[in-house]
């Protein structure tokens, strides 16, 4: 790396276009960090049930009123490329885990703030790159141990996990989060299928559908798949019990031929023939449908009108321009197969469904497959006030699906409420005394910056930080405290398993794994250089020439 930095440095004449800028050594390191801690600063107040959401205006003038840590990120825009790979790790546990983005990100700020104050003790970078390591390995063996067992069949387990996930989000009152919570966990072991002994979840499968109107406790578990869609033809059912549904990527309609070809019509009877044959086209399609057994057919691409004339003659409700995710969940939630041509359609390739109904939500028709039997694909369909609440409230039951199933699939979890932050730096600094040598200090660091996690909450529950870490810390000395954390309700230290707050142990894992490896590859980094116009810095995503400077390499 230094090699590269060298020789880049010695030919900069020649490498580098004029006006590009460059910043090296201490001060690269220095900016990276000061831009990295400015974005964990800005997220760190909206951590935990207690804490403040923010309004973000687009330039459109879009309102965004949130506290989800991988929103607000997105949503702020972030230019500096350092500030981009904090966005990063919002990104990745949300994927990964789907809840703990905040957490993460205020983790890797705290984790930089703390290497730059080592180096400027004149430690080096990759003496800290290394402890940091070790101290990620070490957590990860410790988080293991201090972790509880939990199975998919443990409902009230699970419910207390979907109900802390959604905790910090402004949904309501407690009891709607409890109802929230049911139905999450409803719906994730619904979706939930054993495979060689374990459990595998696709939350794909779980549709989160919204629309405003109503209140959070209209929200509901659908056993189904809602489509945001109408059905094509007045004159067709709106409502049918027992349906028999097709599934078709093709379309109903006459294809137009791709250049541009003349028909030479010379008479009125011609003319006629023409139309007829059309028509006869189209008539087959639906007989072909109809033929099947289907009286509902859910079509990925258009339905000509004549098509939906004939569809209707029938008695068969259809619905055009259906999204490929719907129609894929369409098929796990009814066990039909998708034809891609309406020649291949037979009765067994039929899905069912006690239900499908078109409803009218808020001024807008909403098709609603539902009662199928042992769906692999269900809904939640949510209800709020306004646009905003609705919004959110998706945000809250996509992050507690992404707990529960992390949980479940992981089948462990750990004490939340900074609890586990604190049993892991008590532990991690007795490793570091172990460690001995400067690592040393570098593995404090690392478990210093995880009590940032409880002094948050502390200071958003209006708790006096100091005392509070003092009082942990004291509990934290024996294993038996190991669950005592943050209440933030009581604005006291409480034991968290007992208080129920819990989290899935992934959502630690792969907080502190983004986190250090993140901070670790920011580290690295002692060259920046960037094109012209561009700030001092790396140019975002290391295009090009310059993709192989030393600490880009494995930034995914
Ligand atoms: P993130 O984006 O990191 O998930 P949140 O705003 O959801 O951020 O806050 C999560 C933190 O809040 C976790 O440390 C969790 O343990 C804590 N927390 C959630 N509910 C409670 C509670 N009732 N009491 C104490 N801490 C809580
Ligand atoms: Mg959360």
């Amino acid at each position: 790396m230094a090699g590269q930095g060298g020789q880049l440095g010695g030919q900069q004449v020649l490498l580098l276009p004029e006006g590009s800028n460059r910043l090296q050594g201490r001060d690269a390191r220095w900016v990276n960090i000061a831009v990295a801690y400015a974005v964990a600063q800005a997220i760190r107040t909206t951590l935990g049930p207690k804490g403040m959401d923010k309004m973000l205006v687009s330039e459109m003038g879009d309102i965004v009123i949130t506290n989800d840590g991988a929103t607000i990120l997105q949503e702020m825009n972030v230019e500096h490329p350092a500030a981009k790979i904090m966005v990063e790790i919002a990104k990745t546990q949300d994927k990964e885990v789907g809840d703990g983005t905040t957490t993460s990100v205020m983790l890797a700020g705290e984790m930089l703030k703390k290497a730059g104050e080592l180096m400027d003790q004149n430690i080096h970078a990759s003496t800290i790159v290394n402890g940091y390591k070790n101290a990620a390995a070490k957590a990860n063996e410790i988080l293991q141990r201090i972790s509880y067992p939990v199975t998919v069949d443990d409902t009230e387990t699970l419910e207390k996990i979907a109900s802390i996930a959604m905790g910090s989000k402004t949904i309501g009152a407690g009891s709607a989060k409890d109802f929230l919570a049911k139905l999450v966990v409803r719906a994730v072991k619904q979706v939930a299928e054993k495979k060689d002994g374990k459990v595998e979840i696709d939350d794909d499968f779980i549709k989160v559908e919204k629309k405003e109107g109503g209140d959070i406790n209209d929200t509901q578990y659908i056993t189904g798949v809602v489509v945001d869609k109408e059905i094509v033809h007045s004159g067709m059912p709106k409502k049918i019990e027992h349906a028999k549904i097709a599934l078709v990527d093709a379309a109903l309609e006459i294809e137009k031929t791709e250049t541009d070809a003349k028909i030479e019509i010379t008479s009125p009877e011609q003319m006629q023939a023409f139309l007829n044959q059309e028509e006869k086209m189209l008539r087959d399609m639906v007989e072909k449908i109809a033929k099947s057994g289907a009286n509902v057919v859910f079509v990925q691409k258009g339905i000509d009108d004549m098509a939906q004339h004939f569809l209707s003659k029938k008695g068969i409700a259809a619905i055009r321009r259906v999204k490929k995710s719907d129609m894929d969940k369409l098929a796990k939630a009814t066990g039909a197969k998708i034809a891609t041509s309406l020649d291949d359609l037979e009765l067994k390739d039929l899905g069912a469904a006690g239900l499908v109904e078109e409803r009218k939500i808020a001024g807008e028709q909403m098709v609603f497959v539902e009662k199928c039997r042992d769906p692999k694909s269900v809904t939640i369909f949510v209800r709020a006030s306004t646009e905003h609440v609705v919004n959110e409230g998706e945000r809250a039951i996509v992050d507690a699906i992404g707990a529960v199933s992390s949980a479940i699939e992981d089948g462990k979890f750990v004490t939340g409420g900074g609890s586990t932050e604190m049993q892991l730096a008590q532990q991690l600094r007795k490793y570091a005394t172990e460690v001995g040598g400067r690592e040393q200090l570098a593995i404090q660091a690392f478990a210093d910056s995880l009590e940032t996690v409880p002094r948050t909450l502390a200071e958003s529950a209006g708790m006096d930080a100091i005392d509070t870490l003092v009082m942990l810390r004291m509990k934290h000395k024996t294993i038996e405290g190991k669950s005592f954390g943050v209440g933030v309700y009581s604005g006291k230290i409480e034991d968290m398993k007992k208080l129920g707050v819990i989290e899935p142990l992934k959502v630690k894992t792969q907080a502190i794994a983004s986190a250090s490896e993140a901070t670790e590859m920011l580290l690295r980094i002692d060259d920046m250089i960037s094109a012209k116009g561009r700030a001092p810095s790396m140019p975002p995503g290391g295009p090009g020439g310059m993709g192989g400077m030393g600490g880009m390499e494995g930034m995914d």
